[in-house]
C-alpha cells in the first residue's frame, strides 16, 4: 500500500497548502498494491482489495467495500455501506450516497449451464464497465447498472435502479430511472419536467449560483 508522501495542491488564488498523508484507519483492510493519494481518509472497517487507486482528499466512509482494480478521482466521497465492484471508474468530485450498490454483470450465474462447476469471478466477457463522471451525485440506497455511465454533474435520486446511461446534468429517479430534470453543476434543478419529456431549454440562469444553460434535444450545453 502506498499512502503517498505529503504534496502540494494549488486552492483558489494559487495558494499553495500541504496536503497530509493519507488517513488510514487501523480496522480497515487494504489489500496490496493500492494507491490511496494525500489528504485521503478511510474509516472503519473499509476493505479495499488489489491494486484500486484512490485519488486525493477522497473519503471513504465505514465499512465500504470496493473491489479490485477499481479506478477512483479527486475528491471523491463514499458514505458508508457503499459497493464498489470492478470495473467501475469514478472520476473527480464525485458524491455516492450511503448504501449505493454498483454492478457489473446484466445475467450473473454462479455455476456453468450443468451445476457441476464454479464460474470464475474474475472479469470475462460477462464483466461490464460502469463510469461515473465528474461532479456527478448519486443517492443513497441507489443500484447502478453496467455497461453504462452517469454524465458530469448527473445526479440519481435515492433508492433508483440505473438500468441506462444518465446525460451531462441530468437528474433521474425511480425504477427504471427516467429524467425529471436539469439539474446545475451546483445541484439545484433548473429545469423540472415529467419523466422522460426532455424539454428544450432557451438560455436560462440558475437561481441559485446564476450559472446559465440551455437545452435541446435532452442535450445540456453550458454558457457559463
Ligand atoms: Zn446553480
Amino acid at each position: 500500500m502506498d499512502s503517498g508522501k505529503p504534496t502540494a495542491n494549488a486552492l483558489g488564488g494559487g495558494v499553495l497548502i500541504e496536503l497530509p498523508p493519507a488517513r488510514i484507519h487501523p480496522t480497515a483492510l487494504v489489500e496490496r498494491d493500492v494507491r490511496i493519494g494525500p489528504g485521503s481518509s478511510v474509516w472503519d472497517n473499509v476493505h479495499i482489495r488489489y491494486s484500486t487507486t484512490i485519488g486525493q482528499e477522497c473519503i471513504v466512509g465505514e465499512k465500504t467495500h470496493i473491489s479490485y482494480e477499481v479506478v477512483i478521482g479527486d475528491r471523491v466521497k463514499i458514505n458508508a455501506f457503499v459497493y464498489i465492484c470492478t470495473a467501475v471508474t469514478i472520476e473527480d468530485g464525485v458524491m455516492i450516497s450511503a448504501g449505493t450498490i454498483f454492478t457489473n454483470d446484466r445475467f450473473p450465474r454462479a455455476t456453468t449451464s450443468d451445476l457441476r462447476e464454479l464460474r470464475t469471478s474474475a472479469p470475462d466477457e460477462h464483466t461490464l464497465p460502469t463510469l461515473v463522471k465528474a461532479g456527478a451525485t448519486i443517492g443513497a440506497g441507489a443500484i447502478i447498472g453496467c455497461g453504462l455511465s452517469i454524465g458530469r454533474f448527473g445526479m440519481v435520486g435515492m433508492g433508483s435502479v440505473v438500468t441506462r446511461t444518465v446525460p451531462d446534468f441530468h437528474l433521474v429517479v425511480g425504477n427504471p430511472a427516467r429524467t425529471i430534470a436539469y439539474v446545475c453543476r451546483c445541484g439545484e434543478p433548473f429545469a423540472r419536467f415529467r419523466p422522460g419529456e426532455l424539454p428544450d431549454v432557451a438560455p436560462t440562469a440558475c437561481h441559485v449560483c446564476g450559472l446559465r444553460y440551455s437545452a435541446a434535444a435532452g442535450a445540456v450545453s453550458e454558457l457559463g
